[in-house]
């Protein structure tokens, strides 16, 4: 592939904060940039040189933004193959219709885990009451049940600790889901990496990701595991994205059980809310990587220039009004990222924040205090 240079156009396929910090890096290094989104003037829209505004299901709408772009990529797995793959007529769009297929639901990425041979939570498919049955009778409790599309942030997800639970949990099926073994871990982590085409690979730092009713609050680089677990994980994420044939930044969501074995949690086939850090703490961003990966160029140098605790700012903060900046914005190691969100709804994220320097405690220490006193409630 010939590389794609800065005064082309580059073409985003979804507008919330993920399209938003991919339009911002693409604009620094000197590209155009349009997007596709629904809303009047979302987070990327608002920072795009133009916005076609439609569904990001609309195909007609998604080839009047390939027309005018160089390339495409996107911010959010669900858009449907088919128009991947109308798009990919035109230009190039990366990742591809067939890594989207794969991964865009949970069963059919799954499968494609175990056919490759990757670990993970043992899982049966639960289209109806008859398979979450067998599916229970198998794996048994505690468990969870997770609808096979469009989950993110929790949503769509049922946790199952006892027969109780089961009647709540039927509501799920309304849409075909999957049942999962619930892992106890010892904690979460993500390996954040970007592979061009002729397959180079390089890798973010490991981070450590903590949750908090199934989102993500608090992610922090260099993750407390020893060099031979980072070394694990990252091979694991470069072999699933070798597998996949994906281009583009890949994240690998992943569970380190007690004892030590890694367990793939899922696959984001795109820039990933654990690595926002990167702005501001690595010499690259997972944004321009993800441009740059792309585009046809190698993938830059990605060391991390300080440790760092990333914050997400969820709109509960908001509950009163604007929440109160001085504790966040008097810290002179804090930056802040906000995305330009208008509505701020309890658990969605209107922005995150960075803490640099110092040692990893003191830093998720820090956040708690911040975040605490901006008014959140405090982490369990
Ligand atoms: P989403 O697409 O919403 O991110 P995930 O499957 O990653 O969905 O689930 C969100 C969070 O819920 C995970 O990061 C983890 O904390 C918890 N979780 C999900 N699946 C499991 C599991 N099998 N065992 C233990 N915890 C899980
Ligand atoms: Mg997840």
């Amino acid at each position: 592939m010939k590389a794609i240079l800065p005064g082309a156009t580059l073409g985003i396929l979804g507008g919330g904060q993920l399209g938003r910090l991919l339009a911002l890096d693409a604009r620094r290094m000197g590209y155009k940039t349009g997007v596709l989104d629904p809303a009047p003037k979302g987070p990327a829209a608002q920072v795009c040189d133009f916005h076609i505004r439609a569904p990001i299901n609309d195909a007609a709408a998604a080839l009047k933004l390939a027309e005018r772009c160089d390339a495409l990529t996107l911010e959010w797995e669900i858009i449907p193959a088919s128009l991947i793959d109308a798009v990919a007529q035109k230009k190039p769009v990366f990742p591809s219709a067939a890594v989207l297929s794969v991964i865009q639901d949970r069963l059919t990425q799954k499968q494609f885990l175990a056919k490759e041979g990757f670990p993970q939570a043992r899982f049966f498919p639960a289209a109806d009451a008859k398979e979450l049955s067998d599916a229970v009778a198998d794996i048994g409790y505690p468990s969870i049940l997770k609808r096979r599309r469009e989950g993110y942030d929790g949503k769509g997800q049922r946790r199952l600790e006892s027969g109780q639970d089961l009647p709540a949990a039927q509501a799920l099926l309304s849409a075909p889901c999957v049942l999962e073994e619930k892992i106890d871990f010892e904690r979460e982590i993500s390996v954040v990496l970007a592979r061009n085409e002729k397959g180079d690979v390089a890798f973010f730092p490991v981070a450590l990701n903590e949750h908090q009713g199934g989102i993500l609050r608090l992610s922090s680089a260099p993750a407390p595991i020893s060099e031979t677990r980072a070394r694990e994980a990252k091979d694991l994420a470069a072999a699933a994205a070798r597998a996949l044939g994906h281009v583009g930044v890949m994240a690998a969501e992943i569970f380190v059980a007690k004892g030590g074995a890694l367990l793939i949690n899922e696959i984001a086939p795109r820039v990933h809310n654990s690595g926002h850090y990167t702005l501001g703490a690595c010499a690259v961003s997972q944004f321009e990587q993800h441009w740059r990966a792309g585009l046809g160029l190698p993938p830059a140098e990605t060391a991390l220039l300080s440790p760092v605790v990333m914050a997400n700012l969820l709109g509960d903060l908001w509950a009163n009004g604007a929440p109160n900046w001085e504790p966040l914005l008097q810290n002179p190691e804090a930056r802040l990222f906000l995305y330009g969100k208008d509505a701020p709804k309890p658990g969605r994220k209107m922005g995150h924040f960075l803490l640099l320097g110092g040692d990893i405690e003191s830093l998720r220490a820090a956040a708690d205090r911040i975040l605490r006193e901006m008014g959140a409630p405090p982490r369990r």
